[in-house]
């Protein structure tokens, strides 16, 4: 298993948490650490700890939002500058594997996804459009830190699926490698609260997304709040 400055908090907090006045005397000495890690296997991701910065809710110093948790009106970082670089490399190494990767859509503000879910709801009534689209205040893109990205081909052709091109195949078991995570995972709408969508993509750091691709998580179920 990995370790990480989080499991060595959680062992720390068991480790006060059962009283340890420091070491006793043993012949087996590593009995006790053993004990703590299997423990720390069973609650991994059960211990959200939130916190909040100006209306903006972290857990685990990772910002979450979602259906449930949403960001004020006036929240507009702009896509931050770790996310420019992280995809840059991304397009530039799927470039040299012979794949073509394009950003299709990137920061938005309240405001835009205000007048994108208005215009959908007016089209498709409220129920409709919530099945595809979040309120204002609820879409990841405001957060400055999720991209939409398509294979070139997708992102000029409406009749092709990037979940389909193998450039979406290639990008999937990369993209943590860079930082990212694909947030929308078929089978997990439930979860997510939105559905699949393999061009969304949100960056969450090289060891959270490496975490969540290889134990096939979605943020909500790896921050413990599914
Ligand atoms: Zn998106």
């Amino acid at each position: 298993m990995r370790f990480t400055t989080r499991t060595f908090l959680i062992i720390t907090l068991l480790a006060i948490l059962a009283g340890c006045g420091g070491p006793e005397p043993s012949n087996e000495p590593f009995s006790d650490f053993e004990k703590t890690v299997e423990t720390y296997d069973v609650i991994e991701y059960a211990v959200p700890v939130f916190s909040e910065v100006d209306g903006v809710t972290y857990i685990n110093d990772i910002l979450i939002v979602n259906r449930e948790y949403s960001l004020p009106p006036d929240y507009n970082p702009g896509l931050e500058p770790e996310v420019i670089d992280a995809y840059t490399r991304l397009i530039q190494d799927a470039a040299a594997e012979g794949y073509n990767l394009t950003i299709v859509s990137g920061f938005r503000s309240y405001q835009d996804q205000e007048a994108v879910y208005a215009d959908l709801a007016g089209r498709l009534g409220e129920e409709e459009a919530d099945q595809i689209a979040l309120p204002p205040g609820h879409s990841e893109h405001q957060s400055g830190l999720a991209v939409d990205i398509g294979s070139v081909e997708s992102a000029s052709n409406a009749a092709v699926d990037f979940g389909d091109t193998p450039d979406y195949d290639w990008m999937k078991d990369v993209a943590h490698e860079y930082g990212f995570i694909v947030r929308y995972q078929e089978g997990k709408e439930n979860i997510t609260g939105l559905g699949y969508e393999p061009w969304h993509i949100r960056y969450v750091g090289e060891e959270a997304a490496t975490e969540i691709y290889e134990e096939d998580l979605v943020l909500e179920e790896y921050l413990g709040i599914d």
